[in-house]
């Protein structure tokens, strides 16, 4: 008999007033028994909506079943077989826009927590030293793959079970792409990310550090060296700025520099060797979830941290879950506001920023309503730190150049699963292909092109 329990198993968190001085993860998983209890709360559709939902295509009741009885390595089994980054992806895929959004426990009462548990089922495996790193006997065909973010990993590992040798190519020290360099520790603990990339190794998948494509060796070169297919997965790395005067004073950070200095860097860490200066109070300019870490993470080194968005609650763009996590943690919201310039000292050190109050307009093309400023309504707020988190753009470096390689208007490259138009050998998903997305759109954008790569390969013979 399924738990008709109307909302989900709770999941331990840290205590908001500890967590926002440290860098250990909020969310502190479930036990067997949660686990069990939530698993329970599948009801086993015949037509489960949840699986449609899903982009890299789970089998959601199965693995769910497997929990409910307890048999963890069975479930496991299911999970990895369809998912190469499951700790990944239990615990930081949007899973209320996608499986759980359509979860049909969500109409009376909350949704499965399918997250979680895909979650603990990972983590289970890894204490347990259960892995699923089987693959097909070699196929003796070469695959190279530029970036090892999710999309590059993802492709890879389902590549690698086929028999494929794949080789990654990295441009930073460490793999993982976003999942390394963006997303804190407290939300992705890096040893989680560590153990995921392990995993693929396991399965034979190389994986080559500082290796910048398109500087160290172009594409057409690892054809040349004897890859017969080319995934690109570069991700989308270019920040945007707002071109107000003020933003090249020393203290204005990309929220992609500041994330990347704290979490691939560690410059949280005492002893860190590229330390970050420690700001007194931090003006974080955006909505969306990367504005939430960085001001998350800014609060953790010890700073008043201010959200300078300007639109409404209504229209923020980040995940519920982040906005609240970030209100509980102390972040200051100052909404309805948007900066106008950033003055610096005598040393070109950022003093302040100077914004403008907003009101809602008519709706823009996006639908929303677009912030028109209030005449007369600007205002000083003495910071030594401003965040730029507005957005990213793909860097077309590893692929520019390439010939008949097509770009998109926006410096995407131009393909769809199938792979590019013009260059029936180049492939590419993820962040690379979209602009900024999402974990599970990118994993599942590498498992789609690695399935088409096969073809191409195949059909080549
Ligand atoms: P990336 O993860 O960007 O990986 C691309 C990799 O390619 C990088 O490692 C990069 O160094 C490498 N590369 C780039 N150029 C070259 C080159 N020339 N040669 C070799 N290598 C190269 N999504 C969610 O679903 N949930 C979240 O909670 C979430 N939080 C986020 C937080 C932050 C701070 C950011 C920035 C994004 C977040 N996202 C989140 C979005 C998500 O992380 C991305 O959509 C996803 O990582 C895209 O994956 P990708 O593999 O396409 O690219
Ligand atoms: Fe279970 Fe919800 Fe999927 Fe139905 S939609 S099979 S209840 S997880």
């Amino acid at each position: 008999m399924a738990n008709m329990q109307l909302n989900k198993t709770p999941m331990k968190e840290q205590d908001p007033q500890i967590r926002n001085a440290n860098f250990l993860e909020v969310a502190l998983g479930y036990t067997l028994e949660e686990a069990m209890n939530e698993a329970q709360r599948c009801i086993h559709c015949k037509n489960p909506a949840c699986v449609s939902g899903c982009p890299v295509g789970i089998p959601i009741p199965d693995f769910l079943a497997k929990v409910a009885e307890g048999d963890i390595a069975a479930a496991y089994e299911i999970l990895s077989n369809a998912n190469a980054l499951p700790a990944i992806s239990g615990r930081v895929c949007p899973q209320e826009n996608q499986c759980e959004g359509k979860c049909v426990r969500g109409v009376k009462g909350e949704p499965v927590a399918i997250g979680r548990v895909e979650r603990f089922v990972a983590d289970w495996a890894a204490e347990h030293g259960v892995s699923n790193v089987a693959t097909a006997p070699k196929n003796g065909h070469k695959v190279a793959v530029i970036g090892s973010g999710p999309a590059g990993l993802t492709c890879a590992g389902e590549l690698a079970r086929m028999g494929y040798d794949v080789s990654v190519f990295e441009a930073f020290h460490t793999p993982g792409g976003v999942l390394s360099y963006g997303i804190p520790e407290f939300r992705l603990p890096k040893a989680i990310v560590k153990r995921e990339v392990a995993n693929l190794e396991k399965m034979g998948v190389d994986i080559e550090l500082n290796m910048v494509i398109g500087k160290v060796l172009t594409i057409t070169e690892l054809f040349d060296m004897g890859f017969e297919a080319v995934f690109i997965g570069s991700g989308a790395g270019l920040p945007m700025f707002m071109k107000i005067p003020g933003e090249s004073l020393v203290g204005v950070y990309s929220a992609n520099e500041y994330l990347t200095r704290i979490n691939l860097m560690k410059a949280y860490k005492p002893d860190s060797e590229t330390p970050i200066l420690h700001n007194k109070k931090v003006a974080v300019v955006g909505g969306g979830n990367v504005a939430m870490d960085a001001a998350r993470c800014a609060k953790r080194l010890g700073a008043e941290v201010h959200i300078v968005y300007r639109r409404s609650e209504a229209e923020l763009p980040a995940r519920a879950e982040e906005v609240h996590h970030a209100k509980e943690e102390g972040i200051i919201f100052d909404l309805l506001t948007n900066p106008v310039s950033i003055e610096g000292d005598e040393k070109n050190h950022v003093q302040s920023i100077t914004c403008i109050r907003m009101e809602l307009g008519e709706p823009d093309a996006s639908g929303r309503r677009s912030p028109v400023p209030v005449k007369g309504s600007e205002f000083k707020m003495e910071v030594d730190a401003v965040i730029m988190a507005l957005g990213t753009q793909p860097n077309p470096m590893s692929y520019d150049g390439t010939p008949g390689l097509e770009k998109t208007r926006k410096g995407c490259v131009a393909a769809d699963e199938k792979g590019c138009t013009s260059c029936p050998a180049i492939f590419a998903g993820g962040d690379a292909a979209t602009g900024a997305a999402t974990v599970i759109l990118a994993m599942g954008a590498g498992k789609h092109a690695a399935k088409s790569i096969d073809e191409y390969i195949k059909s080549k013979k």
